[in-house]
């Protein structure tokens, strides 16, 4: 290659290097957001995206004919020439073809140029994989759950969490709940962390049976918070921080302060139309994140004694 963008046909457009196809056509008829949209925003939010994403297996959604249309969800992905995504060695999950990583903030752009709306991580960086380095709990409210009742689950989320002595951060998931996110240092196997989330999710329901609910499925979940520790299992992912969300209004996962919580209109109230006036604040809200790390032995304890 000559390094030289070729000059972008009719039906083509150049974000940096990178050739967008249809970039003219609509992904979300309830906004009139194109694909180009899409790829600029990505090509944007890159390098605050990287800080959430560097090292993680991701896995995508795709929605080649917008997002009201069908939804492929893969943890494998043709990554052909593409240098910004790189296929991660298969041995990191045995008998599934191998997982792949966005490799450089690049690689963001060129995903939404094939249509990759969504990306969502694992709790473990590729170079230990058996260790999970946080846990996620995803607050997922029934049907008939008032907003203003999940902004004070998350809020107790939060309370129980500090009494545990674990650190908390908070995003919008760009749905309809919201995500709690806790620094764990890589001591732990999965099934330890998974159980210990379980323990913290039941504990809550216990306590506060009329907000919170420990077990899956939408019956339980009627007029209650399912707070979902199963994002911390093996191989389950979480949409990442920056996400654009595959739905009519295409919302987006931001990183926020506690205080900001009450404020919020719903869990997409970022939005690809909105996001730009939020992308100075950037990852500022969770500053202090990586030095938040806890060991979880502590908690484990705390939270034995008090059954
Ligand atoms: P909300 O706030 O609306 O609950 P969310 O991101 O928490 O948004 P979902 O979009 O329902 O919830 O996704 C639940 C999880 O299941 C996601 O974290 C995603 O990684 C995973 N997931 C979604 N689709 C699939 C799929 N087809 N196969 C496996 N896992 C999936
Ligand atoms: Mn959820
Ligand atoms: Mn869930």
């Amino acid at each position: 290659a000559s390094g030289k963008p070729a000059p972008a046909g009719d039906d083509e457009a150049q974000v940096g290097t990178l050739r967008i196809t249809h970039p003219d056509r609509v992904i979300d008829p309830t906004t009139g957001a194109t694909k180009l949209d899409l790829v600029r925003y990505y090509a944007r939010v890159g390098p605050l995206m990287m800080e959430h994403l560097a090292q993680r297996p991701v896995s995508v959604v795709r929605t080649p004919g917008g997002v009201q249309g069908v939804r492929v969800f893969q943890r494998h992905f043709d990554t052909g020439d593409l240098p910004g995504l790189r296929a991660l060695d298969p041995a990191l999950y045995e008998g599934h073809p191998p997982l792949f990583e966005v490799a450089s903030a690049e690689g963001l752009a060129q995903a939404a140029q094939m249509s990759v709306v969504e990306l969502h991580t694992w709790n473990a960086r590729r170079d230990r994989i058996d260790r999970p380095d946080r846990m996620v709990f995803d607050l997922d409210p029934g049907e008939d759950v008032a907003w203003q009742q999940v902004l004070e689950g998350a809020e107790l989320v939060r309370v129980l969490l500090q009494e545990l002595g674990l650190p908390a951060f908070l995003k919008t998931s760009g749905g309809k709940g919201l995500h709690v996110v806790t620094p764990i240092k890589r001591l732990y196997d999965w099934d330890t962390v998974r159980a210990f989330s379980q323990a913290v999710v039941q504990h809550l329901a216990r306590t506060l049976p009329q907000r919170f609910v420990a077990q899956a499925g939408p019956r339980n979940r009627v007029g209650r918070i399912f707070v979902d520790w199963l994002r911390n299992s093996f191989g389950a992912t979480t949409v990442s921080a920056w996400s654009v969300r595959a739905r009519p209004g295409l919302g987006i996962s931001v990183p926020l302060r506690w205080n900001e919580l009450h404020g919020l209109e719903s869990s997409a109230h970022w939005h690809l139309g909105n996001i730009d006036a939020r992308l100075d604040e950037g990852n500022a809200p969770w500053r202090g994140y990586a030095k938040a790390t806890v060991s979880l032995t502590p908690a484990m304890r705390t939270l034995k004694d008090g059954r």
